[in-house]
């Protein structure tokens, strides 16, 4: 069980530590309380209370079997004015913002022990496979990270809240400066859904560290683990309005033409937007944002390289395992995902082999059951997307690996895509430039290091990269070269609540942080005071005399 391993909390949003529970199943008691969850909070959750939505309800369907299994409510305009009232005037009105750092302190730490408490935390995981179609053991992996980044904003939130008092300069004797950090205001918080749960949590658990107000909108694609998010941060004595969660499209659109999340984004009263998803959504949170000149922290897509130099032929089992570990996991439905692969070509051949054989070890199924080391991909949609995209590479000239997908006959609606190696790729192929999302890995040879880092660097985006070498000189010297906000040198996809995580600031990845000190620093506004000593000094620029 995920409480039994003590390291899984040294390894926050650390995918690869789900492989050590892969083993698991989804526990029977488990399911069953995972149904009385949704029934009771799939809805929308303002000022502490779930409420019906104006807008009706949307079917969920499971990605394992494409069949409905619950249904959320879809929030109309009037819902979403609800909930941002609600977040205003807990704000404003409320002495949630002002009070000691320290309550707010003990709230998150209760919200993380919940989190951990095994009822919750495994009939929250059944409820994230079902729902976006992770293996249970990575859904584990994703509730031990949410739970963590609660406690590491608690812990850290004291000391970056505090008021600092800078020196002003010893020709300065009259004044006195400080600078307050206080709490942004009303947060607008937009989230996809490959880690529905976890990404709402690295946005909800610093903000309230720093004092806001926050109303979270995630994919109705997946958006059920976060419904479920309202009722614990009010148990831990969140006051109303501190969270409040709504539901609904897009791509669902409701009567009139408009969109929940496009109403969240167009009100008025949001004093910031935080949106993680795709380029095309940031750039409508940018234009909403626009008219009203309002901070818009964005975190994007990315088409990540792994470059691997020749000398990793010393290690390859464990080089193979970091690799399928940067594509595999999420069904490869990671924004951090290293889905281009660089290989020195003295090394293609034996590699390729090598990862033929791991994706035949994967075995692809329902999610809640034993030994599942890759579910579905979220949608129909998403499947079709992916599979097209195969397919196009192949018309275009790549080489496919593949292991054809043995499915049950209960399975075969789900949204299943094989694990897939693609090579023989042209620099300008789609599959090779575009971000696929999908289990399926884009593999190039380079001769020389300069090559590695032009190809590596050769993209719009700038999110992270890897890069494998027993060299620790070269692997330092080609991290220095890389254009993106995250490099891994020998490992992939390993993060800490501590370790910020962004694009890099003039690529298309977005801007902003998430995690670290950096993350908490999104939600605040610093307010810098001066104080003069009254002693009856002035400069005399305007003196009478
Ligand atoms: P998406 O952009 O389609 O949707 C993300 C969220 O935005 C959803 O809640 C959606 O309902 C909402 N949304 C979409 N259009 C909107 C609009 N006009 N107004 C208001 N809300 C709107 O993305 P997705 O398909 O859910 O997620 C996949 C994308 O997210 C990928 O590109 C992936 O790389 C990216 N992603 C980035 C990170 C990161 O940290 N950088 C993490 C995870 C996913």
């Amino acid at each position: 069980m995920l409480r039994a391993l003590p390291c899984v909390s040294a390894l926050p949003r650390c995918r690869a530590t789900s492989r050590w529970f892969s083993e698991m199943a989804a526990p029977a008691e488990a399911i069953s309380k995972a149904d009385d969850v949704i029934s009771r909070t799939s809805r929308l959750f303002i000022d502490n209370q779930y409420v019906e939505a104006e807008g009706g309800r949307l079917p969920v369907l499971s990605p394992v079997d494409g069949k409905p299994f619950a249904s959320i409510a879809h929030a109309s305009a009037r819902d979403v004015d609800r909930a941002v009232q609600s977040a205003r005037r807990c704000f404003d009105h409320d002495c949630w913002p002002q009070q000691d750092v320290q309550a707010r302190v003990e709230i998150l730490k209760r919200i993380a022990a919940a989190l951990r408490t095994p009822e919750v935390c495994d009939a929250l995981c059944v409820i994230e496979s079902r729902d976006c179609g992770k293996p249970f053991s990575e859904s584990q992996g994703d509730l031990g990270v949410c739970a963590d980044t609660f406690d590491y904003y608690a812990e850290v939130a004291p000391e970056t809240m505090k008021t600092t008092y800078p020196s002003v300069g010893a020709g300065a004797t009259h004044f006195y400066a400080r600078i307050a950090v206080e709490p942004l205001g009303v947060v607008g918080c937009i989230t996809p859904w490959n880690f529905p749960l976890m990404q709402a949590v690295l946005k909800v658990a610093p903000a309230l560290a720093a004092g806001c107000a926050v109303v979270l909108k995630p994919s109705p694609l997946a958006s059920l683990t976060c419904c479920a998010l309202g009722e614990l941060v009010a148990a831990a004595g969140a006051p109303p309005g501190a969270l409040n969660v709504i539901t609904g499209g897009p791509p669902e659109v409701l009567e009139g033409g408009g969109s929940t999340g496009q109403y969240l984004i167009d009100h008025s009263m949001l004093d910031k937007v935080s949106f993680t998803g795709s380029g095309s959504a940031g750039q409508k949170m940018l234009e909403a944002s626009a008219s009203k000149l309002r901070p818009t922290c964005l975190e994007l897509g990315g088409k990540s390289a792994f470059i691997v130099f020749e000398d990793a032929a010393d290690d390859l089992d464990h080089l193979v395992d970091w690799v399928m570990v940067g594509i595999f996991q999420c069904t490869g439905q990671v924004c951090s995902a290293t889905s281009r692969l660089l290989i020195h070509e003295s090394l293609e051949a034996k590699l390729v082999e090598r990862l033929l054989e791991g994706i035949r070890s994967i075995k692809v199924g329902d999610p809640l059951q034993k030994g599942t080391l890759m579910g579905p991909v979220v949608s129909e949609g998403q499947q079709q997307k992916v599979l097209g995209m195969i397919q196009q590479a192949e018309a275009d000239g790549g080489k496919i690996h593949s292991v054809p997908l043995e499915l049950p006959k209960e399975l075969q609606q789900g949204y299943y895509v094989p694990p897939t190696v693609l090579s023989n790729l042209a620099e300008s192929s789609a599959a090779w430039k575009q971000e696929i999302f999908g289990p399926v890995l884009a593999i190039r040879s380079f001769r020389t290091e300069e090559e590695a880092i032009r190809l590596a660097n050769d993209t719009p985006y700038g999110l992270a990269n890897a890069v494998w070498s027993a060299d620790r000189a070269r692997t330092q010297r080609v991290a220095a070269q890389l254009k993106s906000g995250v490099v891994w040198e020998n490992c992939s996809q390993v993060l800490f609540p501590s370790t910020p995580f962004g694009g890099r600031q003039g690529k298309a990845s977005g801007f902003g942080f998430e995690q670290g000190i950096a993350g908490l620093k999104e939600f605040v506004s610093e307010k810098t005071v001066i104080t003069g000593d009254r002693t009856g000094y002035s400069w005399g620029v305007y003196k009478q005399s």
